[in-house]
């Protein structure tokens, strides 16, 4: 039974890998590689080093080191190599690409070694062992990139033939067709199993940033934006607005904390359907919400405010009847002077009536 349920879920899995957008597929595949990458560096360095103490074999085979000590030092020269690439870039097709660069390098290293050796029946037991570093490499990589690696792997043997002339050629192809091809099946499994794990992650990072009432952002969010001074980076200008609901402790009072509830939920759904889709909606405190709008002037800010403030009046839908107050300003590319702007505007509209836009 646990066999059927597992099948159902890898199936509702690839199900959802096949409808991933290329943005989506971007960014799962960037967080797998950062997930794996330590582990597959640190298998990769345990492969450099399993690959010169081959020398050893080389010894029981030949009765001396010396033809095959240089070959198999040679990996060295990936390592560093790999070390300086990888220190200077760090993007992931570059990080895959050196990890197979690496787990190659290896490979060349071993055919060379072979050349050397006296007795190349063995050679058989050197490529099937290659084929767990690629298990490893695998785990950072794409499916395609995995399979493009195998054929490369394949192509190496087959080229080197011409000068090492392995005595077991049909024995190593015929070895390295499955073991590829287990290779390949293994890290599309593995991928999907991490897409399980994605999802997971992707939902609790959203929750870290949803307030669980109004189900727009909260805080958490804002503090983000902050440190990463995401607003810098918008083209267009940026506009700010705080609102906050009038004589809400009165609503409270009146009708109940629950019914309050609902008209926190009611003013949240409202705005995050009543905003841009990359504007940021976010509960700034109790009954305060601040919202960002992007690529938005702050006569234009002021407008769809207003309109907003109105429609909240005239509204029949609410759960009591109520007003809001908003004050708006425009980011001036420091957030805590624009916050403190936004601020005052709603201060200023709280102190001259309520229930209006105000603009510093
Ligand atoms: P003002 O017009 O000056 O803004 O008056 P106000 O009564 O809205 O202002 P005040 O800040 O004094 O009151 C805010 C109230 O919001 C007090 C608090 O009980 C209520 N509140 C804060 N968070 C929640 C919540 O999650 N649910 C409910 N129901 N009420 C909340
Ligand atoms: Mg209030
Ligand atoms: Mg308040």
């Amino acid at each position: 039974m646990r066999v059927f349920s597992n099948a159902k879920t890898l199936m509702t899995l690839y199900k959802d890998y096949r409808t991933m957008n290329d943005d989506d597929l971007t960014d799962f595949y960037q967080s797998k590689c950062d997930y794996y990458q330590n582990y597959v560096g640190i298998s990769l360095m345990a492969g450099v080093l399993a690959s010169i103490g081959f020398i050893g074999a080389d010894y029981i085979i030949n009765g001396t080191v010396m033809p095959t000590l240089i070959p198999r030092l040679s990996v060295l020269i990936g390592v560093i190599i790999f070390f300086i690439v990888t220190h200077f870039l760090k993007s992931r097709s570059v990080v895959v690409f050196m990890d197979f660069f690496l787990a190659h390098f290896i490979v060349i290293s071993l055919i060379w070694s072979i050349y050397h050796l006296d007795d190349r029946i063995h050679a058989s037991e050197g490529f099937i062992i290659m084929n767990i570093v690629f298990l490893t490499v695998g785990f950072v990589a794409k499916p395609s990139e995995t399979f493009i690696s195998s054929v490369v792997f394949l192509v190496e043997i087959l080229v080197t033939n011409n000068f090492n002339h392995y005595p077991s050629l049909e024995i190593i192809i015929a070895n390295q067709i499955p073991l590829a091809l287990a290779v390949f099946v293994s890290h599309f499994l593995l991928m999907l199993i991490y897409l399980d794990h994605y999802r997971v992650q992707q939902k609790l990072e959203l929750a870290m940033v949803t307030d669980p009432l109004t189900q727009v952002y909260n805080r958490h969010l804002l503090e983000k934006i902050i440190t990463k001074n995401a607003l810098k980076d918008i083209s267009g200008p940026v506009a700010i607005a705080m609102l906050d609901i009038d004589h809400f402790k009165q609503v409270n009072d009146e009708h109940g904390h629950y019914t309050g509830d609902l008209t926190l939920l009611y003013i949240g759904q409202k705005l995050a359907r009543g905003t841009h889709e990359d504007d940021y909606v976010i509960r700034y405190g109790g009954e305060e919400f601040v919202i960002i709008l992007k690529n938005c002037d702050v006569n234009n800010a002021c407008a769809r405010m207003e309109q907003f403030r109105r429609d909240i009046e005239a509204a029949t839908d609410t759960p009591v009847p109520f007003t809001i107050s908003v004050g708006v300003s425009r980011y001036t590319g420091d957030f805590s002077k624009s916050i403190q702007n936004v601020d005052n505007a709603l201060y200023k509209a709280k102190n001259t009536g309520r229930n209006k836009v105000v603009v510093v």
